[in-house]
C-alpha cells in the first residue's frame, strides 16, 4: 500500500486525489476500499474507509473464522524533508522518494478495530458448558438427556 505523492506535493493546498485500494497477497492482510488524499499545508491527509479480513477465534465456539473489519482511516503524513522537529510530529512520514506508505497506519487501525470478543456469527450457539461440544454442529448428548429427563 505505497502511493507516490511526488506530484501531489507540488499541488496547491486543498487538492484531493482518490485511490482505489484492492490488495490481497500472502504477506499482508487483504485490503479493499478507497482513500482520499488531501494536500494540506504541512503534508497530506489520508482519509478513507477500508475493509480487511483477519483470522480470529470465536469467543463462543472457539472455532477459527474470517473476521471482516472496517477501518476508518484518518492520518496526516508529513514530508520527511521539511519536518521541523521529530518530537513535534504526530503522524506518519512520507519518505525521501515521496512514497506514502499506508501499511503501518493500516496495521495500527486493524489492532484498534479488533473486537475484544469476536464471534463467528450473531447467532453462534457456542459450546455446551457440560461436554464442550460445538452446538453449531447440532445438539450434544447432554441436551438430549436433559430433554428426556424433563418429560
Ligand atoms: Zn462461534
Ligand atoms: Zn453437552
Amino acid at each position: 500500500m505505497r502511493i507516490n505523492v511526488a506530484e501531489q506535493l507540488k499541488q496547491p493546498i486543498g487538492q484531493v486525489r482518490c485511490y482505489q485500494i484492492s490488495e490481497s497477497n500472502d504477506q499482508e492482510l487483504p485490503i479493499q476500499g478507497e482513500v482520499q488524499l488531501l494536500r494540506t499545508g504541512r503534508g497530506i491527509l489520508v482519509t478513507g474507509s477500508l475493509k480487511t479480513t483477519v483470522k480470529s477465534i470465536c469467543s463462543r465456539c472457539l472455532e477459527e473464522f474470517d473476521c471482516t473489519l472496517t477501518l476508518d482511516i484518518e492520518e496526516e503524513y508529513f514530508p520527511n524533508t521539511d519536518r521541523p522537529m521529530a518530537e513535534e510530529i504526530e503522524g506518519f512520514v512520507i519518505d525521501e522518494s515521496h512514497v506514502l506508505d499506508l501499511t503501518e497506519a493500516i496495521r495500527q487501525h486493524t489492532l484498534l478495530t479488533l473486537p475484544m470478543k469476536p464471534i463467528c456469527r450473531e447467532d453462534c450457539a457456542g459450546l455446551c458448558p457440560n461436554c464442550g461440544h460445538n452446538l453449531n454442529r447440532g445438539p450434544c448428548y447432554c441436551a438430549r438427556e436433559t430433554r428426556e429427563s424433563g418429560k
